[in-house]
């Protein structure tokens, strides 16, 4: 570029998808379908049943997987976790990201170029659906027909609509996805939105923004460069045995020509590569580790006669000459620490309460005095039956100083429903001290025919006056 050019150059290469005046490079990555490619085919289209199928799980009545937004539930096999069990919830969220940092650390971006639904779908579903309806014309990088990149649109978009419905089923369970659908839009106004919203932004990533996603904003990939050491699995490029590149040439076999390596030039690894970089030029952060490079230029090596591996998994130190080496501090403190909080998760568990019960509050008049002196205060709970029956609660106290009036019992309550009530106290006027008393309530699921032990809900609770 001549220096009175009105563009800037930047002096390094930045991405892989821009080109030199900040245009998109678009990546129109070909195929071969190598062993990897068949290997990752088996495991996307598995992950994509399972994610269809998924929200439709149940077990005795619960959902495998359910983020319940209205409800504020996160059930996660078969267990259902609220707000209010913060520790729980806290001791899940550190076990997946440290589930996280140990697999990186052993088998880098394998969920980048195996597991991820982005890579998942983009390279196994509508990468092959556009280009079956776009022809040759999409491989070889010529116009494509109006009409047929209309009917891919069309087609794609289908498919994101069926998609956003199995992704909305995750929130608030299939049964209500099928009846919104089998209704009219208007009866359901949000949850039309909703499922609108992200169609759209399902056919923006797919259809247009496709790799950027991987290299601009996920942040998994930038977290690559603290999470992966020299150790760790990656796909890469054996320098030793490659260099000095050239192309293939009778001068190579001739007496006296210069050494060269098994790298032939072709080009091939990047003319698959989904990120459009070249991986010969070391480890990058845009390298998802999809494997596609491997696949290539195995099928380059088997047509010069060369043995295979010259890209291939492996990790830094290996491609080096150096051993691969899975003990390393980081991959003994990380299962370390996971069995910790995994114990801890589950101890936890184990100490749930069958039933849990939260103060709430009273709108209007604190307490009222009654003629005959006593004090009379009302207060207001939400009971939740964490069990997996049906339960009737009664609630008593064992001070009988302590009246207490609460039509709402016996309460009979479903698994996992939530009850509000209030419950009227009368107490006399001595038993408060500075404004407040201490009243011991008592409530039992013992009346429950099937379940004659009576279990405590926490208490006692305070009365303000
Ligand atoms: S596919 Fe293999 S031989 Fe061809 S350029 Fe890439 S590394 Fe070299
Ligand atoms: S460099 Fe190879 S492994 Fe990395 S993203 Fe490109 S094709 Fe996939």
């Amino acid at each position: 570029m001549s220096d009175d050019s009105p563009l800037l150059s930047p002096e390094e290469h930045v991405l892989s998808t821009l080109n030199q005046d900040g245009s998109r490079r678009w990546v129109r990555p070909r195929i071969v379908h190598g062993k990897w490619w068949k290997r990752r085919a088996v495991v996307a289209w598995a992950l994509i049943l399972l994610f269809n199928i998924l929200p439709w799980v149940q077990i005795a009545g619960k959902p495998l997987l359910r983020l319940d937004v209205v409800a504020r539930e996160f059930t996660f096999f078969t267990v259902t976790f609220r707000p209010t069990e913060t520790l729980l919830l806290t001791l899940l969220l550190l076990t997946v990201f440290f589930g996280i940092f140990l697999m990186t650390a052993l088998f880098g971006r394998v969920w980048c170029g195996w597991g991820c639904p982005q890579t998942v779908y983009l390279e196994y579903l509508f990468r092959p659906l556009e280009k079956w309806i776009a022809g040759p014309n999409l491989a070889k990088g010529k116009p494509v027909p109006i009409e047929r990149r209309v009917m891919s649109i069309v087609l794609c978009g289908l498919v994101c609509l069926h998609l956003a419905h199995t992704f909305l089923a995750y929130f608030v369970g299939p049964q209500e996805v099928l009846q919104w659908s089998l209704s009219s839009p208007s009866e359901h106004p949000a949850g039309f939105a909703i499922v609108m919203g992200v169609t759209a932004l399902m056919m923006f990533d797919f259809l247009y923004f496709r790799e950027q996603m991987c290299i601009l904003a996920c942040p998994y990939g930038r977290l690559q460069s603290v999470l992966l050491d020299r150790k760790s699995l990656i796909v890469g490029y054996d320098e030793k045995r490659g260099e000095p590149r050239g192309k293939l040439s009778k001068k190579g076999a001739a007496e006296g020509a210069a050494p060269q390596g098994d790298c032939i030039d072709c080009g091939w690894c990047s003319a698959v590569c989904p990120t459009g970089i070249d991986i010969r030029n070391g480890l990058q952060m845009e390298c998802i580790h999809c494997t596609e490079c491997i696949d290539a230029c195995d099928a380059v090596m088997d047509k010069v006669g060369k043995p295979r591996g010259l890209i291939r998994y492996s990790s830094q130190d290996g491609l080096e000459g150096g051993k691969m080496g899975f003990l390393r501090p980081r991959t003994l403190l990380y299962p370390l620490v996971l069995v910790v909080i995994i114990s801890l998760f589950a101890w936890q568990l184990t100490g749930l309460e069958s039933a849990t019960l939260l103060p709430r509050r009273v709108q209007g008049q604190p307490y009222t005095k009654l003629e005959d002196g006593r004090i009379q205060t009302t207060v207001a709970f939400s009971l939740e039956n964490r069990s997996e029956e049906t339960r009737t609660y009664q609630i008593a106290s064992d001070d009988e100083r302590f009246e207490l009036r609460a039509p709402t019992f016996p309460m009979k309550v479903g698994p996992g429903e939530s009850r509000d009530f209030v419950v009227v106290v009368l107490a006399p006027l001595e038993v408060y001290d500075r404004g407040k008393a201490e009243v011991p309530f008592r409530f039992t699921d013992g009346v429950d025919f099937d379940h004659p032990m009576p279990r405590n809900v926490p208490g006692p609770y305070s009365v303000s006056r």
